[in-house]
């Protein structure tokens, strides 16, 4: 199928020939007539399928009569409202209104927390067709009446089980009580428990159901692979696992803020260009973390699980889970930023004795055995001398004059879990880390020095996994 076959206008098919695409994904193939039509639409679809511009596509068409150029903000209500659980996405989702709609005078604007309200504030007051928005964001915006909602045709909800999963329904229920009963909904969600079955139950109307993949299931271009690593010596294994596989681009994921934190400074005092991605960030850092690491410029990001989902990162080809998530499907999401848009991309964790359990729950929700081997103690001994093979360092952060001990990253106990667990909804994430100084002073474990014979072994065990067939 082409674009040209799904009814799209001109000014579309343009902007999406200047993208570049050839051809829909299944999920625009399948999810663009119905939006056209008019019909509500419930699809599972994860990101990298192409689900943004199978929203954002067929709803710039439908508003493209109402595009104007008066200045008068009465001849531009919000009559589009997308919804996403975090800022990142809301970034995305705007930028993609913006390049899909580059042709079309359509008025599109986005507000999230975490950033000034005030300049939000004087965009809405002039008037927006689309709003891009976080849900905390949107009510304060509500509250200070700066936006109306009484026009809005239609409603997406991104990543609805996300929202859903960051406590966001009651905010969500608040927005939809204020919104027009007669409307078009598209409710876009990568899994479907049962809270979000009931959920869009709820709001949608007669949908289409659109699935682009089964259920709860990984992308087959994902090569999976674990290694039981002491906790311990998760630090070195990882920063062994990088250099001698040569990995340039590697988001890793910990399961707190602290550990996040921890983490990137103990790789960055080893010489890695390396940031830190979580709520207790400024807005500001996210983004500026996020986008150093898009354009190459940070070798590792460690993130939370604010990461896991939505974001887009074109051709990363490693994840590595430095703790695998409380929540299996986190797993999913994780490893859903790798293996898109037709490459090839690898998930590695680093499973302690204490989560073999997890690892077992993660195989049963991806239906997939996920390879595991035992990592030696040389495995985790074979480090570079401190800095000696140093990446240049940020020109904007100076060196310390004298490198810290190595730090091994302690253990897990005494480590507080993180906040809210995953993100915190927007507009309540302000609070920073205190205790961080609390948590127990980090062990040394002075490994004997391997062989030139066992180096060779070692570097044998981190060569690309063999690929893991889905069942
Ligand atoms: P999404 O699932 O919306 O996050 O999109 C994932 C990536 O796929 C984005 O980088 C899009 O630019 C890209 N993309 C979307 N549609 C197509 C298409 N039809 N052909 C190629 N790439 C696409």
């Amino acid at each position: 199928m082409q674009f040209t076959d799904l009814g799209l206008a001109a000014e579309l098919l343009r902007a999406v020939e200047e993208q570049g695409y050839t051809e829909p994904t299944a999920i625009q193939e399948q999810a663009i007539p119905p939006i056209l039509l008019g019909q509500d639409v419930q699809a599972g679809a994860q990101t990298g399928t192409g689900k943004t511009a199978a929203f954002t596509l067929p709803l710039l068409q439908r508003l493209k009569g109402h595009a104007n150029t008066s200045v008068s903000p009465a001849r531009h209500p919000v009559r589009v409202l997308i919804l996403t659980p975090t800022r990142e996405l809301a970034a995305q989702v705007f930028e993609s209104v913006r390049t899909y709609g580059k042709h079309i005078p359509l008025r599109a604007a986005c507000v999230f927390g975490g950033v000034s309200i005030d300049p939000q504030m004087a965009e809405l007051r002039a008037g927006v067709e689309i709003l891009v928005a976080t849900p905390g964001r949107l009510l304060d915006h509500v509250h200070q009446r700066t936006v109306n909602l009484s026009r809005v045709q239609i409603l997406v909800l991104d990543e609805a089980d996300r929202m859903l999963d960051m406590g966001f329904m009651p905010d969500l229920k608040r927005i939809i009580s204020l919104l027009p009963a007669v409307r078009q909904n598209l409710l876009f969600s990568a899994t479907f428990p049962d809270d979000i079955k009931r959920f869009a139950d709820q709001v949608l109307k007669d949908p289409v159901r659109i699935q682009v993949e089964r259920r709860n299931t990984v992308t087959d271009l994902v090569s999976h692979s674990a290694f039981k690593v002491d906790p311990l010596r998760k630090r070195e294994f990882l920063e062994n696992l990088v250099r001698t596989r040569d990995m340039r681009q590697v988001l890793v994921f910990t399961s707190t803020k602290i550990m996040a934190n921890r983490l990137a400074r103990s790789l960055e005092r080893d010489g890695f260009n390396c940031a830190a991605l979580h709520s207790d960030k400024t807005q500001q850092e996210r983004m500026a973390a996020l986008a150093a690491f898009k354009e190459g410029k940070t070798r590792l990001l460690v993130a939370t699980d604010i990461a896991a989902r939505g974001l887009d990162i074109e051709l990363l080809p490693h994840v590595i889970n430095f703790e695998l998530p409380p929540n299996p499907e986190d797993y999913i999401h994780r490893i859903g930023r790798t293996g898109r848009a037709g490459i090839a991309g690898e998930a590695i964790s680093l499973v302690a004795p204490d989560e073999m359990d997890s690892l077992a729950s993660i195989e049963r929700l991806i239906k997939q055995k996920i390879p595991i081997q035992a990592a030696p103690a040389d495995a985790v001994a074979e480090r570079s001398p401190r800095r000696s093979r140093a990446e240049p360092s940020r020109p904007d952060r100076p060196r310390r004059a004298e490198p810290a001990p190595p730090p091994a990253l302690p253990p897990e106990t005494g480590i507080p879990p993180e906040a809210g667990v995953r993100a915190a909804p927007e507009g309540h994430c302000g609070a920073l880390l205190s205790g961080v100084g609390t948590v127990p002073a980090p062990q040394r474990v002075t490994p004997p020095a391997p062989t030139d014979k066992r180096r060779k072994e070692v570097a044998a065990l981190f060569l690309p996994p063999v690929t893991a067939k889905q069942d």
